[in-house]
C-alpha cells in the first residue's frame, strides 16, 4: 500500500484550479489548456482560433463548445479573457510569470500587443483602497487601430 494514495502535498497549479471552483478538468478542457500553455503566455486568441488550432490536431469540437470550454477556464483561474467591444473576445493564459499587463487593441484587426504601466497598476489600487475595495486586477484595455489600419 502506497503512502500519500489520494493524497497529494504538491498541489500542482492545474490541481489547485480544480479545488479552488470544484470544476473537472476533462479530457477536452485540458486540451484546450494544453493549447495555451504550448503557445505561451503574451498570445491572445479568440474562440475562432482556438477551433482552428484544435481542427489541424484533428480535433472535432463546435466553436459552441470552445466558447463554453474556455469560459469555464476562465472560471477556473487558468485563462484571463479580454473583453474587445468589436474584436469580441480573445483568452490568454493566466500566469504568475506575467503578472499585470494591459493591451493596446487594434479595433478593425484585432492585433493585440502588451505593454507594462506601473502607473496604471497604481492607479487602480489607490483608487480601491481610497474607496474600501479589494483589488481584484488592475489593467487598462487601449482600443486603437494598428499602423496597418490607420
Ligand atoms: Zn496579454
Ligand atoms: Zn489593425
Amino acid at each position: 500500500m502506497k503512502l500519500n494514495a489520494g493524497y497529494s502535498s504538491l498541489a500542482s497549479p492545474l490541481e489547485l484550479g480544480l479545488h479552488k471552483s470544484g470544476l473537472r478538468l476533462t479530457p477536452q478542457r485540458k486540451k484546450v489548456l494544453d493549447l495555451f500553455q504550448r503557445i505561451g503566455s503574451g498570445n491572445h486568441l479568440s474562440a475562432e482560433e482556438v477551433h482552428a488550432h484544435l481542427l489541424q490536431m484533428k480535433s472535432r469540437v463546435s466553436l459552441a463548445t470552445i466558447y463554453r470550454t474556455l469560459r469555464l477556464l476562465v472560471r477556473m483561474g487558468f485563462l484571463h479573457e479580454l473583453e474587445l467591444s468589436e474584436g469580441g473576445h480573445r483568452f490568454e493564459l493566466l500566469s504568475k510569470d506575467h503578472p499585470d499587463h494591459h493591451h493596446l487593441v487594434c479595433i478593425n484587426c484585432g492585433r493585440t500587443e502588451e505593454f507594462e504601466s506601473d502607473e496604471v497598476v497604481d492607479a487602480g489600487r489607490k483608487a480601491a483602497e481610497n474607496k474600501g475595495f479589494k483589488l481584484i486586477e488592475s489593467t487598462l484595455n487601449v482600443r486603437a487601430l494598428c499602423p496597418q489600419c490607420i
